[in-house]
């Protein structure tokens, strides 16, 4: 199971390079278990023991199953994730030419690790405009080049002699990466004839694209025994994978169990399709009226959910042990952390902790504790902005990792294996 496992969320992984195509993936492996699609601008027809999902944006999906129609006391039981990963996005008017050289101009998406996206074979994918007979609704397609036409060289270190004692790495100027060279007189926008012949489109015909970089190469196992994933966007696609694997055998009788992926997690979540958002309490609220329930219903319902937040956590470093809490070191194989912050960047609380612990122990997987340390900021994710939306019960577990924004990050197949369980045991109650 752990291998079979693992090999599915490196295909799932390998088929999303971005938030559009981890939402496309999400709604691929949906259809196939017969989740029906409700389109968020027609009228919903729902019924107990039904599977829906719905999308927004094409870039963040919530899927759901009806258990049981006393929702009002049942609650929804609800894992968040994110599909968005940081990296670069292609500026509009991108193409810049330096001699012969063609390169393209970047703006960075989130926080990545500069360094670790130099000299990789990279491609590129995203969303694009088309034109279509409505001014106000764009034909919108998805695109993955899926070859390495792109790369950000590394200067020779005999042109930066400080490369090995940290050098600053400057967004407009040293990451630009290169496509191509020519001793020809260019006249096309290379990238544009480039989208239109992968798509079968006239260039025309492209009115804008949200276009992202991503590392080429593919996920693979790694460690003498194959123990650890390497690959990229781990963060958040390992949880989105097991948040995706726990909807599709939700095996409650009670309420209902939903799973939503969020997208731009890693800016802030402030967009509509973020978790800073209406989109999922305004489904809850959907859900219970197509189920014929008062508004009221939403406010009991409410009271009555709990939400497992599900964003990555930190492995310790073997060599910077002193970068972690000296109490609460997180290794792998150990199974996933709950997060707890004193300054609530995490949901978790004494309640909430003794849930997620509680599933664990009812079920013998293990899990650990991760806290920042004291003289640490850390990260946040989605919990506390969404459930502060929701006003729920919420904690803020994750599968740990290391290197995390990482062009190429690193966790144990164990603890990845060990999430899915306990996301499963949650849909299970
Ligand atoms: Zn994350």
């Amino acid at each position: 199971m752990k291998n079979e496992l693992t090999h599915k969320l490196l295909k799932f992984i390998d088929a999303s390079p971005t938030m559009f195509h981890a939402t496309a993936s999400c709604k691929q492996r949906l259809e196939e278990a017969q989740f029906s699609f409700l389109n968020p601008s027609t009228a919903w027809q729902l019924q107990v023991g039904g599977k829906y999902y719905t999308t927004m944006n094409d870039s963040a999906i919530i899927a759901f199953c009806i258990h049981s129609n006393d929702v009002e006391t049942e609650g929804f039981k609800i894992i968040g994730t994110h599909g968005d990963v940081p990296g670069f996005r292609i500026k509009p008017h991108s193409q810049m030419q330096t001699e012969n050289y063609i390169k393209l101009n970047t703006e960075g998406y989130g926080g990545p690790i500069l360094s670790t996206w130099f000299d990789r074979p990279l491609s590129v994918a995203g969303r694009v405009a088309l034109k279509s007979d409505n001014l106000l609704r764009p034909k919108t397609v998805l695109v993955d080049v899926n070859k390495p036409v792109l790369i950000i060289p590394n200067l020779a270190i005999h042109m930066n002699r400080d490369i090995n004692n940290g050098v600053k790495i400057n967004k407009q100027k040293d990451t630009l990466p290169i496509l191509s060279y020519t001793n020809e007189p260019v006249s096309t926008n290379l990238m544009l004839d480039l989208l239109a012949k992968t798509l079968n489109v006239s260039a025309e015909d492209i009115l804008d694209a949200d276009l992202y970089l991503y590392p080429y190469e593919k996920g693979m196992r790694v460690g003498l025994n194959e123990e650890f994933i390497s690959a990229s966007r781990l963060d958040d696609l390992s949880m989105t994978y097991s948040g995706l694997e726990a909807i599709l055998h939700a095996s409650s009788s009670k309420g209902i169990s939903m799973f939503v992926c969020y997208d731009n997690e890693e800016i802030g979540s402030h967009t509509k399709q973020g978790a800073d958002s209406p989109y999922l309490i305004r489904t809850m609220e959907r859900i219970l009226l197509a189920l014929g329930k008062e508004r009221e219903a939403l406010f009991m319902a409410l009271e009555n959910s709990f939400m497992l937040s599900g964003d990555v956590a930190h492995l310790s470093h073997p060599n910077y042990m002193e970068k972690s809490d000296p109490t609460n070191p997180v290794l792998p194989g150990k199974g996933p952390a709950i997060k707890v912050n004193a300054n609530f960047s995490y949901t978790t609380d004494s309640d909430t902790y003794a849930v997620f612990a509680g599933i664990c122990k009812a079920h013998d997987i293990p899990f650990q504790v991760f806290v920042n340390r004291s003289d640490e900021r850390g990260g946040s994710t989605i919990g506390p902005v969404a459930a502060s939306h929701l006003g729920i019960r919420s904690v803020d577990i994750g599968t740990p990792m290391l290197a995390m924004h990482s062009a190429r990050e690193l966790m144990a197949v164990d603890d990845f294996v060990y999430t899915v369980q306990a996301m499963k045991a949650f849909f299970s109650l």
